[in-house]
């Protein structure tokens, strides 16, 4: 297949197009209508939301949701999120609740999934075959424009083969995704870095948390009670059916082993010290790098942002693993973060990518 990668201009590529008073220019106006007709035709598209590249056709297709799949290299019971143009758009697809609109005003447009009972215009392939369907509304101007033009919502995954670290900038979507799909839109660097925040509604009205993101547990508990399911920071256990098909999926896994490091700087190098390996990898904070440099001159750096700093950490992870995984490293060690606000995105993450390798130092 050819794959047409359209370049977006630079003033589209800039931060403001996540406000709400951006308006596109005619020429890029013009480019992503032209992808329209592609997932209109039954296509594949990858285009840039506020969260990572997504890889998108017609939601309302079961071939275009089997292209999906198979250009992903993803299970098919791993469903797809679907991607509105505005919270009402739901309406059609999905069983909306009181608090699925009480959701949407506190965090629509925006980076999260909301999974509700499943109208039957959505075919079972998009979902999986789950009753229930995951819907989000993205605030990125380019990708809802593209949902508009298409009159479709658009099913998206993250673009990336399956089990590698989803994709923040074009050149990870290239690597991927070249000759697997109909187009690319060049939109830049994704502003946030790290997948949406997924939650489920119950039936008595809570939310139970699957995927931490952007929007934290303290923001959505001013909306309603929520529950963290344990697999968002453990294991599955053994036997154990998912609540949300993904987190039975091995993840984010550069091919080197990931190793997450429980303890301050000093004990972190000792224990890489006393490893012995050559080329090991230690994705660190930028403060801490002058000082490592000078102790362990022949570790690889890969600094991640300050230790506080956990929205340049979130923007960073994925191309660092991703840039890490061509070096061929014995080892990369990175600190284990705080489970706290948008730390918890990350420890999910980075738990993924370790396959749970936590040493206690
Ligand atoms: P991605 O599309 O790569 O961002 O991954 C989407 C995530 O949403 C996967 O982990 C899916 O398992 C999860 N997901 C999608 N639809 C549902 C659903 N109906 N119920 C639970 N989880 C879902
Ligand atoms: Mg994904």
């Amino acid at each position: 297949m050819i794959t047409e990668i359209v370049k977006l201009s630079e003033a589209t590529e800039s931060a403001e197009r996540y406000g709400t008073a951006f308006t596109l220019s005619p020429e890029d106006d013009a480019k992503i209508k032209s992808c329209a007709e592609i997932i209109k035709r039954g296509g594949l598209v990858v285009f840039p939301t506020e969260t990572v590249y997504g890889l998108g056709g017609d939601a309302t297709s079961p071939t275009a949701a089997s292209k999906i799949y198979e250009a992903k290299g993803r299970p098919s019971d791993n469903p797809l999120i679907i991607h509105v143009s505005c919270p009402e758009e739901a309406e059609k697809y999905a069983y909306t609740t009181e608090l699925y609109y009480r959701l949407a005003e506190a965090f629509m447009p925006g980076p999260l999934t909301v999974i509700l009972d499943a109208k039957d215009s959505v075919p079972s392939k998009t979902r999986g075959g789950l009753s229930t369907v995951a819907v989000r509304c993205p605030t990125d101007a380019v990708a809802r424009r593209l949902i508009e033009l298409s009159g479709v919502p658009i099913a998206a995954p993250s673009a990336n083969l399956s089990g590698s670290p989803s994709p923040t900038r074009a050149k990870h979507v290239i690597d991927d995704m070249l000759g697997r799909v109909d187009a690319i839109i060049d939109g830049g660097e994704c502003e946030f870095g790290l997948e949406s925040t997924i939650v489920k509604i119950n039936s008595d009205d809570t939310l139970t948390l699957l995927r931490p993101g952007k929007i934290t547990p303290t923001e959505l508990e001013k909306i309603a009670p929520v529950t963290v399911a344990d697999a968002v920071v453990d294991k599955l256990k053994e036997g154990e059916v998912a609540i949300s098909p993904g987190m039975k999926y091995r993840h984010y896994a550069p091919s080197s082993p990931v190793v997450l490091l429980d303890g301050n700087l000093d004990k972190c190098l000792n224990y890489i010290e006393k490893t012995g390996q050559n080329n090991q990898a230690f994705i660190c904070y930028t403060d801490e790098a002058e000082a490592i440099l000078k102790r362990l001159p022949s570790l690889t750096l890969y600094p991640i942002g300050a230790r506080e700093d956990l929205f340049t950490q979130a923007h960073l992870l994925f191309s660092i693993l991703r840039e890490a995984d061509t070096k061929n490293h014995s080892c990369i060690y990175a600190h284990l973060p705080k489970r706290e606000g948008i730390g918890l995105a990350l420890y999910n993450r980075l738990i993924r990518a370790a396959a749970h390798t936590i040493i206690n130092l």
